[in-house]
Order: structure tokens, then sequence, then C-alpha cells
């Protein structure tokens, strides 16, 4: 029968003198005191390469955490071999077994795991520790228990009988193995993704983002202590066009469940589709790619609101969310009092290492992401068209620090104002306050994507025309609030047009698409 709606797990505040606090001090100061090293998990076994990539700490950049093994041509045939064997049993387990193990991994995760969950997190991918505990613990908690819980929901929805007929729909998984392939943001989205399909059945091969290596592999360890069964999900790091190309090219594959760039995932379609004809089934594809959030003001918004929106929707986590708020249009009215505000808040943020619990921000992922950020904002520095209104500064000595930048624009198709950059940067266009019509339809026009919005307004009749006429420039749409941080159970989070096929991670609707149903007619 259907289980009780869970709760959110709770958010621990880590505050001065807290247990917690000193808990998660204690692990961070553990896992840097010793380099481990990273097998793949293979069938449950551990498996060896001796070809290695390197874990290190973004903030701290000469500090290796880990030395992980990739995977070769080998070690992903066996994968999917192992996916193929462990099927047939995972699938015949009633799903109420299934559900135990990642029920059982989410009371762990609440528990005792959740220090070290949090301190990986925070290491490899330079995380504070709020942003780490509402990412690979609440989050992350969050689905396992959810995805049980719609799962029992959807198990019991059943076609109707007559007197003659019984009828019944199977709940079966795809046909084959899924291909899970996680990005480095959330360490949640690394458990999810290869966790919500098998939950219904399915068997995994997983591919974790190589900059996040070292968080998912804790994740794969917790899976296993809470009584994965072998094969059920294998953990294979290594170069994305590899194990990508090879794993897509099995005819056995049914599904890929993947977060990443929009380009990446346009190659992954072509691919499929030239695959077409090889394959037993058309695979499911679910994919939650790039976005261009927009924050829209009215001349009515609530500054306070909006500058606070602004700054922790565009610089939490270094701008490195999908959701990040990227494009800014503020009235003319009440930019002098939002710019104000910006700078106040912008100047007093604290950037640095994770373990001063007072900073804000730290650095971004790796040596890439420092560099095309940088040359976004060098652009921005050199264009007539735009002015840096604050930040604009970097430094990679130690670490890939850059500070949050501002940039005020005139021409509301300049290139920051388009192009995603994943990092902390937020263009602003002021727009003339008669112009509010004209600005609301370059909200959707000037960009290709469909992730997150967020609009500011205390007229609620602009509120509600607003709802109606960016209908398509978002599919997770905020009001008088950043457009980050969805909850799982209370705003199931997906993107449309180029930012994805909108399957809701952490929702029911997420769940259907690894499901296979059959439909059974009986005469009686
Ligand atoms: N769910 C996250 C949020 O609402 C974003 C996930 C992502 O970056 O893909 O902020």
């Amino acid at each position: 029968s259907a289980m009780r709606q869970p709760q959110n797990e709770g958010l621990l505040s880590y505050g001065p003198g807290s247990p917690e606090k000193a808990e998660l001090k204690k692990k961070l100061q553990e896992l840097q005191k010793r380099e481990i090293e990273i097998p793949l998990i293979i069938g449950g076994k551990e498996v060896r390469t001796g070809k290695m990539g390197e874990c290190i700490i973004p903030h701290k950049k000469d500090h290796i955490l880990a030395k992980y093994h990739m995977a070769g041509e080998k070690e992903i045939t066996m994968a999917i071999e192992a996916a193929h064997q462990a099927k047939d049993e995972w699938e015949r387990m009633p799903w109420e077994h299934r559900a135990s193990v990642f029920l059982r991994a989410a009371e762990l995760l609440s528990g005792p795991w959740r220090s070290t969950l949090n301190a990986a997190t925070m290491l490899g991918q330079s995380k504070t520790a709020h942003q780490a505990e509402i990412d690979s613990a609440c989050e992350l908690i969050d689905f396992l228990r959810f995805n049980a819980y719609y799962l029992s929901q959807i198990i019991e929805e059943q076609p109707n009988s007559t007197q003659d007929s019984w009828n019944r729909l199977q709940y079966r998984p795809l046909e084959g193995f899924v291909f899970a392939v996680t990005p480095f943001n959330f360490t949640a989205i690394g458990g999810n993704l290869p966790t919500a399909p098998a939950i219904v059945g399915n068997t995994v091969v997983w591919k974790p983002a190589s900059t996040a290596v070292y968080s998912n592999y804790f994740v794969m360890k917790l899976l296993q202590e809470a009584g994965l069964p072998d094969g059920v999900i294998n953990f294979v790091p290594g170069s994305g066009s590899k194990v990508g190309n090879m794993v897509l090219d099995d005819p056995a594959l049914a599904g890929i469940h993947f977060t990443g760039s929009t380009q990446v995932f346009g190659d992954i379609w072509r691919k499929v589709a030239g695959n077409l004809r090889q394959y037993k089934a058309y695979p499911r594809i679910v994919g939650e790619t790039g976005g261009k959030n927009f924050v829209l003001a009215h001349d009515s918004a609530d500054v306070g609101a909006l500058a606070t929106g602004l700054v922790r929707g565009a610089f939490e986590y270094q701008g490195q969310k999908c959701s990040a708020a990227s494009r800014a249009y503020i009235p003319q009215s009440i930019w002098p009092s939002v710019k104000e505000r910006l700078l106040d808040d912008v100047a007093s943020i604290k950037m640095g290492d994770v373990e001063n619990f007072s900073n804000f921000m730290s650095a971004v992922i790796d040596g890439n992401a420092f560099r095309s950020i940088r040359s976004f904002i060098d652009y921005a520095q050199e264009s007539p068209e735009a002015e840096i209104l604050c930040g604009g500064q970097s430094d990679d000595r130690e670490g890939y620090f850059i500070r949050p930048t501002v940039i005020v624009t005139t021409n509301p198709r300049f290139r920051t104002m388009e192009e995603e950059i994943f990092g902390p940067v937020l263009t602003v266009y002021v727009y003339p306050d008669q112009e509010f019509e004209k600005t609301v339809a370059q909200c959707t026009e000037t960009s290709p994507y469909g992730l997150t919005g967020a609009v500011f307004a205390r007229d609620r009749r602009v509120v509600c025309n607003l709802e109606k006429q960016l209908n398509h420039a978002a599919s997770n749409f905020y009001i008088n609030d950043k457009p980050t941080g969805a909850v799982v159970g209370q705003q199931p989070f997906g993107g449309s047009r180029a930012s994805g096929t909108n399957d809701k991670a952490g929702s029911k609707l997420n769940l259907y698409r690894w499901i296979n149903p059959r439909t059974i007619k009986e005469n009686l």
C-alpha cells in the first residue's frame, strides 16, 4: 500500500558552538589527512585500471584528495554486463524491498554519514557548509525518501475492471540498462540520477563527473552499506566521451538519465539517433541541461527582497547552479536603490576556504571553468556596451577564485545577457519603465532556454500577467524569490526548451520515465 508522504529533511545550521559544526570540522580534517585511492565499482567489486585521474580541492588546488581509476573499454563492457546480470533478480524483487535499500541509505545519511558526505562535497566541490548541507544531506535524503513514496503511489494506480474482464497495469522497468551521467555541481543529483531508475527495478551504469568523483564515490559506498545488491548500480568514472560512446553504442541501452551541458546532451541525441536500428527499444532520454535564468523586476518590486534574490540567486555556490540567476532586467526608476543595495551586499561577501564557516563563497570548480568565466568578464571589460559595476577580480594562485561580478549593459542582447557562463557573473540591463511590456517579451525571446526565472512585483495584477506572458520562459517560475533552491516534494525541478526534457526531478513525473508498463486484460 502507498507510503505516507515523507517530511523534508530538516536543515542543520552549523552555528558557532553547535555539535554538528564540531563534527563536520573533524571530518574536514580527517579527509584532508589522507589521500585515498578510488576504484571503479562493478558488480559490487572494486576494479583497478591503473589509468589514474586526480581529485583536487578547487580552493587549494595543490591538495590532492584522491587518485581515481578511470574506466577503459574492458571495464565499460564489464559494467554493462554486471548491470545485465543483476537485472532479473532486482526487477523481480517486491518494490518494497528495493525501496528499503534507498530508505536505509536515507537514514544512514541523516545520521552517521551526513558529516562525511558533506565534508567530501565541501572539499571536492568547494561548497560552503550550508551549500553542502542543502545538497549532499537534505536534498539527497529527500530524493531517496520521496522517490520511494512516489513509486508506492504509482504502483497503486490501476485501470478499471468490469464484470467480464480483469485489467491490470504492470509497472515493469525498462528492458535493458540505464546510463546515468551526472554533473559536478550537486552531489544530490549524483545520487538521484542512478537511484531513481534503480528503485523502479532498472540496473544502471553510472558515470560521475570527473570533478565530483570524490563525493560521488562516498555516495556509492553509502548505497553499498545500505544493502544495494551487486551490479544494480555500477560506478565507472572515466573520460566522458570514451565511456559515453561505448555505452551509447550498446544494443541493450534502454534509458539515459543525464544532467550536464546542452552541447553534450545534443551529442547524445545525435548518437542515439544514429544507433536507433540496433537498439531493442527506443531509449528513454531524460536530461537536464543549461539555462540563462532571468530575474525580471517591475517598478512595484520590493527593493530589499529583489537585491537579496539577485545576490543569493547569482552568487551562492559561485553561480554554478543550473538554476542560477544570470540576467536581470531592472526598471530605471528603482535602479539607483537596487544598485546601492547590490554594491553593499556584494562588497560584504566573504570568499575563501570552506573551512572558514563565515565565507559565503569559495572557488569555482577547476581551471577550465576559471578561464572560461574569466573570458566573459574580460569581454565585458573591453566592451563599450558594458560596465563592471563590481567584482571582476580573480586569482588562481591557490585556488580558482573569482569575485562576484555584476556587469551592467546598455544592450539587452549583450553577449553576457544571452550565453550561459556558469560562474559568479550577473548581467543587468536597466530598462526604461515605460518599456516594461517590451522587456517582458525580450525575456522569452532572447533565450533558447526554459529553466528557471524569477519576477519581483508587489502589484498582484502584474504578477498574474507575467505568469501568463512568461509561460515558456521558465519551467521553474519564482514569484518574489530567487530562482534557485528548489526543494524535493515542494518545487519539482526541471527545464524545458534547450534546458532539458523537463521530467521534473524528485517527482512522480520523473519516475514514470523509467517504467515500461504492460497492460494485461484477462477475460473472466
Ligand atoms: N535544483 C537546483 C536548484 O533549484 C539546481 C539543480 C541544477 O543545478 O541542476 O537550485
